[in-house]
Formats: C-alpha cells, sequence, structure tokens
C-alpha cells in the first residue's frame, strides 16, 4: 500500500507547536515509507479562519521545512464535492432529511435531561423499513442526517493508544449538512481523507471523539464505493508546558514563527518536537532527514508530553555551534538591525560570531552580546566601581600607550597584558577585568584579547581612554 498522509490544520490562528509537531510526525510518516505528505486547509469555520492564519501555516511550513507533495487544498473550494457526496448517500440510504424544528429538538433534549438520560436524536425522520414517517411540514428547511448504524461497536486500533472501542448506541445520527445546504465537520474530513486516498490519520489527541463517526461514515461511503478504505489512526497526546498545564501563551512562545523572531534554528525545533513524545534508543540530536528514516508510530509515548524549554536551548545552542559561519553572519547581521545596529565591515562579523557562538543559546542571545562590537557599550556602574579601581589607573593608562605601537595581533596583545601584569606584580585579572568592563561594558567575555583582536586598535584606544580620561 502506498502511504498517503495528511495535516490538516484549521486556519484560526498561528501554526503552533502543538499543530508542528503533528505535521512532523505526518511529513516523516510518509517520507519513511515513500509515500505522499498533503496539507490540507479546512477552513470551513468561515467566522474563525483567515487569510492571514493560512499564510502563518504556510510561512511555518516553510521555515520548518516541512515540504508537502500535494496541496494545499481548500476545503471551501471542495464545496461542490461534499454536496455531491451528501447526493450519493441520500440516494444509497445512508443519509436522510430530518425536518425536526429547532424548538422540537430543544424540547426534547430538555425532556431527555429531566430524565437523566444522555440527550441524542431519537430518530423521528429516520427512515426504517415498514416506518412510516411523519407527513412532511411546509415551513421547515430540513437538515441532513447520516443513518449511524444502531447496533454493535465501532472499533480501531489506535496505532498509539492501541485499540478503542465506542458503542454504536452512544452515537445519535449525525447532521452532515445544515439547513443551508453547508456540509458540516467531520463530513468534510471524512470526503476528503477518502477522496484524497488518506492511508493514516496522523492528528491530535483532541479528535479522538470524532473518530468513531468518521469511521462509520467512511465505512457507509465503502458500500457505495468499495475503493474506498478506513484509514490507520494514530491520535497524538498532547503537548504539556514545563509546569505540567496545558501549553498556552503564558508558557512563552507557542507560535511557530514565534520562536524564529526569538532566534531558533528551525533544525533545533524540528530536532526538538520529533523528540517530543517520540524517541529512537537515546539519540538525541538529529536532522529531519534522519528522523524520518527512524521514525516509526511504534515509538510514541501515549501519556502527554512535556515541554522544556532548556532542553530546546540546549539543541539550539548545538545548532548554533554547528551552524555555517557564513548563513549565521547573515542571520545575525538581520538581527542587529533591527536592534537599529548598523554592521561595518570592521571589525568582521564572522570573527565575532564566532567568539560567541558557544555560550548563546539563541540567534537574539548571540546577535546582543557581539552588539558592543558594532555600537559603544553601556557601562556597567556596578562592575565599573569594583574593577576599576584607583590603584590600577596607573597600569592600565601605562598599557594604553603601550599598545598604540604594538602590532594587533592576539599574541602581541597578550604579550602587552601580559607584561602590565608581571611588571606591577598583579594577577592577570586585575588588568582583564578593568579591560572588559571598558570595551565590552560588563565584567564577563570570552578572552579579552581575542575580543581586542576583534575590536580593533582605534576602538579599544578610543574606549579605554574614554574611561580613563
Ligand atoms: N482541522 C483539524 C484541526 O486543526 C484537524 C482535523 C484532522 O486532522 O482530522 O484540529
Amino acid at each position: 500500500m502506498i502511504v498517503r498522509t495528511r495535516f490538516a490544520p484549521s486556519p484560526t490562528g498561528f501554526l503552533h507547536i502543538g499543530g508542528a509537531r503533528t505535521a512532523l510526525f505526518s511529513w516523516a510518516f510518509a517520507k519513511k515509507h515513500g509515500g505522499t505528505f498533503i496539507l490540507r486547509i479546512e477552513d470551513t469555520d468561515v467566522a474563525r479562519s483567515t487569510p492571514e492564519a493560512v499564510q502563518a501555516i504556510l510561512d511555518g511550513m516553510q521555515w520548518l521545512g516541512l515540504d508537502y507533495d500535494e496541496g494545499p487544498f481548500y476545503q471551501m473550494q471542495r464545496m461542490d464535492r461534499y454536496k455531491q457526496v451528501i447526493q450519493t448517500m441520500l440516494d444509497a440510504g445512508s443519509a436522510y432529511y430530518c425536518y425536526s424544528s429547532k424548538e422540537e429538538l430543544d424540547a426534547l433534549r430538555e425532556q431527555q435531561m429531566a430524565n437523566k438520560k444522555k440527550p441524542r436524536y431519537e430518530g423521528k425522520w429516520r427512515p426504517e423499513a415498514g416506518k412510516v414517517l411523519p407527513a412532511v411540514p411546509k415551513d421547515v428547511p430540513p437538515v441532513i442526517r447520516f443513518k449511524n448504524p444502531q447496533d454493535g461497536v465501532v472499533a480501531w486500533d489506535d496505532m498509539v493508544k492501541g485499540r478503542i472501542e465506542i458503542s454504536n448506541s452512544e452515537l445519535d445520527d449525525l447532521i452532515i449538512a445544515r439547513a443551508d445546504g453547508t456540509p458540516t465537520y467531520n463530513f468534510c474530513v471524512v470526503v476528503d481523507d477518502s477522496d484524497m486516498g488518506i492511508t493514516q490519520v496522523i492528528r491530535g489527541d483532541d479528535h479522538v471523539n470524532n473518530t468513531p463517526r468518521q469511521i462509520n461514515l467512511l465505512k457507509a461511503l465503502a458500500e457505495i464505493d468499495s475503493t474506498i478504505i478506513v484509514p490507520q489512526y494514530a491520535h497524538l497526546s498532547m503537548i504539556l508546558g514545563n509546569d505540567g498545564q496545558k501549553l498556552s501563551k503564558r508558557h512563552g512562545a507557542v507560535s511557530v514563527m514565534q520562536y524564529d523572531e526569538d532566534g531558533y534554528l528551525p533544525e533545533a525545533v524540528i530536532n526538538y518536537l520529533a523528540r517530543l513524545g517520540w524517541s529512537h534508543g537515546d539519540e538525541e540530536v538529529f536532522s529531519k532527514q534522519q528522523f524520518a528514516e527512524w521514525f516509526d508510530l511504534d515509538h510514541i509515548t501515549p501519556s502527554a508530553a512535556q515541554f522544556n524549554t532548556e532542553k530546546l536551548n540546549w539543541l539550539n545552542n548545538h545548532y548554533i555551534k554547528a551552524a555555517n559561519l557564513e548563513v549565521l553572519a547573515k542571520d545575525i547581521t538581520q538581527r542587529l538591525g533591527r536592534m537599529g545596529i548598523a554592521i561595518a565591515t570592521q571589525p568582521a562579523i564572522k570573527e565575532a560570531i564566532a567568539l560567541y557562538r558557544d555560550r548563546a543559546n539563541t540567534l537574539n542571545e548571540l546577535a546582543q552580546s557581539i552588539a558592543y562590537f558594532y555600537s559603544k557599550p553601556q557601562i556597567d556602574e556596578v562592575a565599573k566601581e569594583k574593577h576599576i579601581t584607583a590603584d590600577i589607573l596607573p597600569v592600565l593608562n601605562t598599557l594604553a600607550t603601550q599598545l598604540v605601537s604594538i602590532d594587533w595581533t592576539v599574541e602581541a596583545i597578550h604579550a602587552a597584558i601580559e607584561y602590565a601584569v608581571t611588571s606591577n606584580a598583579l594577577k592577570f585579572p586585575k588588568v582583564a577585568m578593568p579591560l572588559r568592563v571598558m570595551l565590552t561594558g560588563g565584567a564577563q567575555s570570552p578572552s579579552i584579547d581575542a575580543v581586542m583582536a576583534i575590536l580593533g586598535k582605534d576602538e579599544v584606544l578610543a574606549r579605554m581612554n574614554m574611561t580613563l580620561n
């Protein structure tokens, strides 16, 4: 069987982390089996769907590198097809017109609740052999209902959750078309999944309740067209925040594109999402391609996965360290630009990045940490008071004078600092720390001679003199 999977987001907001993981798993399953991955936009909720949200989904997929083989298909463009299938079902007797008015159904529901019964449509208009249906009222536009089987169970072997069985007596006759003729949600999903030949439906477990209805609908369609199959289902558990609560905005970024803005690399986000509820031995760091080779539905944990920002940061740091310097330089230049810092050709940004990338968890952190190379730093007053003490000023002044005439190499700079240290019987930090404060603004930096080499002689002397004079 040729594998065909789909990601079917509703464009009612941005592409969030949970959706992205569903997309990634569906993508990987198709890739692993040499199959086809389809993008379908479920935009029938016209009140809540927006073109901006569609764009956000497309942007998010592109940023993550989740390329689809077919689509995007839009449900709103398939209305004629849904109506056609509804007609086929009416003709086959697996769907029927229901003329019960809203008032009638409300009264029925109240009565059932008063009798402590589960509210359900009682089947007044459901055609049965030998049953005489009521006279059709003139003023009630009918809905169309699916003739759900009344006996037995509907069951499936969920590829994540195991066997799930629902008694058909729990399900009433689902409305598949509203009185205005528009098809309803579960129906559209079913027609699409069958038309698109979907073999595995991989989606969030908030859809478990829809599955028995969808399977019954698919089985009814398969009776009309024997080529229609019921796909396999894999329902992924939800993602919880760091604190074990349902992931939401208060946990920080939930939109995929927000991760881009916050300075995460797509490789890191993909790698992180892949491990969110799935594992391959002890493997933690792997590419999207490697994931697609390893991915299977047997190693998905049925319990909820917990988001862990520290782990994402650790992965992001790994990918920042491994990134192509040229690509990184381009990205960091843009981020500095957004911070209002223009990059001069000197100091070379690649050298600055190389000096700092090992300690950056995000690209934004990296941009911030090298910003002082390109704009005068804000001096940390506490650090200044602590390290630039009166007794060290003469040493720093002498050092500044010596720096004027040396070759501007890390070695020569180091030798000059070393000389200032030893000839005054000091310890290295006594000189290095005030230099850090004067040159970078704070007391933390990589090796100060390397910083100075990149910063350039003129700028080093200018910053030293600013503090010393
Ligand atoms: N449109 C649904 C959602 O965004 C997904 C439907 C499905 O995957 O079957 O939650």
